[in-house]
């Protein structure tokens, strides 16, 4: 009886050895883990940008692009989620104030970001709907004629403030209001600097003007999203259409 229980015993204290030193290599174990992945340097490297995360042709995708060469979709587009930013507005009320919610958040925090940068802004224009449109660009056409017109006016179906993704911004003390001035305003090269942090660019950049189809526009930003913005930043593209390789340009399509 007695030999029996001294093996017992020490059968015992074996097995309880052989567990702690089970134990301690296992818990070493994931030390050795970046050991391994050494040998796959692909699993490291940053991953290409993915261009066909977003619709580039589906009105309600971020990634939309609306030029002359490209309308918008079906005319009675309007934006399921509509909402005014809680920002200065230049006409409150008017059906132009509104954005798309994820377009009014970004620029709520970009405005209150040049604030305390000491710049006041306000939304000069947002969401316009396609009969908005009509009654804008009719205007144009019977002051200044149709090719003037098609300069600064986009038609009704192309124009990108249907998305409610493009906003016209200008400073709160109206200097250089939608006018080429603005991008030499303090507010101008603040949003040229910053735009692209919130998600936004400048759509219509000087010297694109053969590949937008419009004159420079330094106030009109267009939402993006931030992966995109942060890459055409990258990329140093400026263009939806050069970044895509979509064509553009100064004729409308037929
Ligand atoms: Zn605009």
């Amino acid at each position: 009886m007695r030999l029996k229980t001294i093996v017992l015993i020490i059968l015992c204290l074996l097995l309880g050895v052989g567990f702690v030193v089970w134990k301690s290599q296992t818990a070493d174990a994931p030390s050795f883990r970046p050991e391994s992945n050494k040998t796959t340097p692909a699993a490291v490297k940053p991953k290409p940008f993915d261009k066909t995360m977003y619709s580039l042709t589906n009105p309600a995708s971020v990634w939309v692009i609306a030029n002359k060469q490209h309308p918008l979709g079906p005319k009675e587009y309007v934006p399921a989620d509509l909402v005014v930013p809680n920002v200065s507005l230049r006409v409150p009320g008017n059906e132009s104030m509104q954005l798309r919610q994820v377009a009014a958040g970004a620029l709520e925090t970009m405005f209150s970001a040049a604030k305390s940068d000491g710049i006041a802004m306000t939304l000069s224009s947002g969401y316009r709907s396609y009969t908005y449109q009509v009654n804008l660009y009719n205007g144009y056409v019977a002051s200044q004629g149709q090719v003037a017109a098609d300069t600064q006016s986009a038609r009704p179906g192309f124009s990108e403030h249907q998305t409610g993704l493009a906003v016209d911004v200008e400073p709160s003390d109206r200097t250089c209001e939608v006018e080429a001035c603005f991008g030499g305003t303090p507010a101008g090269v603040w949003v040229k600097a910053h735009a692209y942090e919130y998600g936004f660019i400048i759509r219509y950049p000087t010297g694109k003007e053969d590949i937008t189809g419009y004159e420079p526009e330094p106030w009109h930003l267009r939402y993006i999203g931030k992966d995109l913005a942060f890459e055409l930043n990258r990329t140093g593209v400026t263009t939806l259409e050069e970044f895509f390789g979509i064509s553009g340009g100064k004729s409308y399509v037929d």
